[in-house]
């Protein structure tokens, strides 16, 4: 088969999970799922559950209670976007609960596109958050009007990466920052881990970058990578319990992700960073 991102021959074989084969690209450095789910099959995944852990392994413990670890997240991502826009319209896509268009300052004239309309009714985003609940390819927003957009773990949940990338660069000014977080698979960790990486999860996750990889695919759709910062994330001791839940046994991880789950010291925050997740800062060319 051809690699669905390049086209190239020859992808291969790295390991099964959850009934998928991960196959990896030698010509992008991109791994990806197979078979690769419809598009009615992913959409179908951002019902409420994803973001309130019920539905096991996948999304999160409870997105609305980690607000003020995320915060603390979007602040330092928002300083380092500043460094390069200081001010203008911004486009968060994939914004959830706004909370990253909350963390930036009122200098900005704020934009998001989130795709779960359950969400949306659950967690509205803050009322100085313009909405689009659509998907990020149907977003009516004029071309080159933004001088910022971020997209946070979005490249990985969509069927075609590079349309959203060129949907990003046509939204954005010529001159205008992108920034992209996503899990780097050519880390450490990730290597150390290998298919219990926490971040290997089909069909929720459908592409698996490295960080030379999705430089290079930034780079062709129109963009000059100028950063990449491996942050340091502050989340709940029970989100780290539940994510500790993809790669472990669950009969060691589930009584104390059951004891702590609503208490205070479950709320209570833990600083890591296992340098897995990258952050690239990107100019529109
Ligand atoms: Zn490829």
């Amino acid at each position: 088969m051809n690699c669905p991102l390049c086209a190239a021959q020859g992808p291969r074989r790295m390991f099964d999970k959850n009934g998928y084969q991960v196959l990896l690209c030698p010509s992008c450095d991109t791994a990806f799922i197979d078979p690769m789910p419809g598009e009615e099959a992913i959409r179908g995944t951002y019902t409420l559950d994803y973001f309130k852990g019920n539905r096991s392994k996948f999304g999160y413990a409870d997105y609305s209670a980690e607000s003020a670890f995320l915060a603390k997240n979007f602040a330092s991502r928002g300083k380092i976007i500043e460094s390069f826009v200081p001010r203008g319209r911004i486009l968060d896509v994939g914004c959830a609960n706004g909370a990253f268009l909350a963390a930036l300052g009122p200098h900005w004239e704020k934009h998001g596109i989130e795709v779960s309309t359950e969400l949306l009714k659950d967690s509205p985003p803050p009322k100085e958050v313009a909405v689009f609940a659509g998907d990020v390819l149907e977003y009516p927003g004029a071309e080159g009007s933004f001088d910022a957009l971020t997209l946070f773990e979005v490249l990985d949940h969509v069927r075609s990466p590079r349309a959203v990338l060129k949907k990003a660069r046509a939204l954005l000014k010529p001159g205008g920052l992108l920034s992209v977080l996503q899990g780097d698979r050519s880390s450490f960790f990730a290597g150390l881990l290998g298919s219990r990486w926490y971040i290997y999860i089909p069909p929720t996750h459908l592409w698996y970058f490295s960080r030379a990889g999705l430089s290079r695919l930034l780079e062709q759709e129109g963009f000059e990578v100028l950063r990449a910062e491996y942050e340091p994330r502050w989340a709940s001791l029970t989100l780290c319990l539940f994510r500790l839940s993809y790669i472990l046994p669950s009969f060691l991880v589930d009584p104390f992700y059951r004891l702590f789950k609503g208490t205070r010291l479950g709320e209570a925050g833990i600083r890591f960073n296992f340098r897995d997740v990258v952050t690239l800062y990107a100019r529109a060319r």
